[in-house]
């Protein structure tokens, strides 16, 4: 019994086959065409060449896909990167060219990565789990009861649009004020270079790394800053700490999780980014000196999380 998990990303479409414990046994990796057509039919060849090197007991086809899922795990209702992704069955497209040989399920990638950190990383064995993945936005996974809660428009978990400051920063969702302006990677950027402009005597170190060139500044480049004690690198992750703090304890007023596990890039940094976030986690609770808290942990599933995830939620 196995499984073909596949991560649509924005560069890259990554897929594996997967056996019934979610270990990976095989491997594909091809560029992420431009139009809905051509991703369909990557995805269909890579179940045949599966088949055909002999994973002849796939049960099904999981894909993880950024953008809005419909409650049926088969519609991708909207994703900014795909404009023909508009109430479009994704499931039914890349069914067709495989002959309808197995159930093509589609899960939202945040989702799928936080339910892979459920299953087999650092949220295994937690009954409320909720994953934020800090990346070039902020998602969100949610898990109740061990189960991964969708919500009624399958809409559900959209974290990073949490509305966390009044006419705040314009969201690329078109809301203002939306979490992910604040905790996420562009906002780390976006804090750092800020810091660099208002106090230039403490940027001789971000100002080498982007070699001079203040637009050049990444994320990475922040990260080791920040690693080497750089107090404007510091500075940048206790600004996204302190927001995803803000954002957890928002988020705990709702759901009451006994874990928060922290995914993407900058989470490489471990506590400079945890300390600040456990900090503010417990400074903005209801209630924060008469109840329990939530662990705040870092993901442990890696770059697989997805995969894992939507090879698990396939067969669910
Ligand atoms: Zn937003």
């Amino acid at each position: 019994m196995s499984t073909l998990a596949v991560d649509i990303g924005g560069t890259k479409i990554a897929a594996a086959v997967c056996d019934a414990n979610d270990s990976i046994i095989q491997r594909w990796r091809v560029p992420t065409p431009m139009n809905a057509d051509a991703i369909n039919e990557n995805i269909a060849k890579i179940y045949h060449e599966a088949v055909a090197s002999g994973h002849t007991d796939i049960q099904a086809i999981g894909v993880s896909a950024a953008g809005n899922v419909g409650a049926d795990r088969k519609t991708m209702t909207f994703a900014a990167n795909i404009p023909s992704w508009l109430n479009y069955d994704l499931s039914e497209h890349i069914g067709a060219l495989i002959g309808h040989a197995v159930p093509v399920v589609i899960e939202n990638d945040a989702n799928c990565a936080g339910w892979g950190e459920y299953v087999h990383g650092a949220g295994k064995g937690s009954r409320n789990m909720v994953a934020l993945t800090v990346g070039t936005g902020l998602g969100g996974a949610i898990v109740i009861n061990g189960e991964l809660y969708r919500g009624s428009f399958g809409m559900a978990a959209e974290l990073g649009h949490l509305p966390m400051v009044p006419d705040g920063d314009t969201c690329g969702c078109g809301l203002r004020g939306c979490a992910e302006r604040y905790t996420s990677g562009s906002a780390l950027e976006h804090f750092a270079k800020s810091a660099v402009r208002r106090r230039p005597q403490d940027a001789k170190r971000l100002m080498e790394l982007c070699g001079g060139d203040i637009t050049k500044l990444e994320g990475p480049m922040v990260s080791q800053a920040a690693q080497e004690g750089d107090v404007l690198g510091l500075y940048a992750f206790n600004k996204i700490g302190e927001w995803l703090g803000r954002t957890m304890a928002a988020t705990a007023a709702v759901l009451d999780p006994d874990i928060f596990v922290i995914g993407g890039g900058v989470v490489a940094v471990g506590d400079i980014l945890l300390e600040p976030a456990r900090y503010n986690y417990a400074r903005f609770l209801e209630g924060s000196a008469y109840r329990g808290h939530a662990k705040i942990v870092a993901a442990t599933a890696g770059q697989d999380a997805g995969l894992i995830g939507a090879a698990n939620l396939a067969l669910r």
